[in-house]
């Protein structure tokens, strides 16, 4: 399932007596095409002339980007929902993700059967469900060790990314290539070329049973 509405409403509403007491505020729900997270927690204040809080809203986002299952979808939104919690409860934190949020995240997890988790990655085949179409510029590289790789870079860093190329005796040829593919939408784009992260499994045939088309830059 992907996220919608109704759902992240429901989901909220039931645990929200069940696991939280009914104390969490009810947030504005919205429904995003975010990549490579979940959901997040936003709070909203509103000021008064003197800077005094008068009021507060929340909005809870949880992206539809990726399928997975319900029982993840529920696990996803009861991780935002424990953010919520800690700050209406006025638990003191170290951390995003400390303590005291692995607490109330384990008693969660052991009274209610869930799977909760801190860092809720998106699996390969919950990337693999991503059908948005957005570009994306490849460069295909062969190293003079007889490695090969692609990399996702942004176009406007093209000419840093030459640079980096004409400085950098090991890469013996490269192409650059363009897709708009959502398999790639799981690359991450570089923009600066300190610290490279090439896809290194098989790379040309990717680049070529995906349909990607040589470019000139
Ligand atoms: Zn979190």
């Amino acid at each position: 399932m992907r996220a919608t509405i109704p759902f992240v409403k429901k989901v909220y509403e039931e645990y929200n007596q069940k696991c939280f007491g009914g104390i969490l505020p009810i947030p504005e729900y919205r429904i995003s095409n975010t990549k490579r997270i979940w959901g997040n927690v936003r709070w909203r204040h509103e000021h008064d002339e003197k800077g005094e809080i008068i009021a507060q809203s929340i909005g809870l986002s949880i992206t539809k980007r990726y399928d997975t299952t319900e029982d993840r979808m529920i696990d996803i939104i009861l991780h935002e929902m424990i953010h919520i919690y800690i700050i209406v409860a006025k638990i003191p934190i170290t951390a995003m993700h400390g303590s005291e949020f692995m607490k109330v995240m384990n008693e969660i997890n052991e009274k209610y059967g869930r799977h909760i988790e801190v860092r809720k990655g998106i699996l390969w085949e919950e990337l693999n469900s991503d059908t948005i179409r957005e570009p994306h510029y490849l460069c295909y590289l062969e190293l003079s060790d007889g490695r090969t790789g692609v990399l996702a870079f942004s176009v406007k860093s093209v000419k840093k990314l030459k640079d980096f190329i004409d400085r950098t005796p090991d890469i013996t040829k490269h192409e650059f290539w363009y897709t708009d593919d959502p398999f790639f939408n799981r690359f991450w784009v570089h923009s600066s070329f300190k610290k490279i992260g090439l896809w290194t499994d098989r790379p040309k045939e990717l680049l070529e049973q995906k349909k990607a088309m040589r470019v000139r830059l």
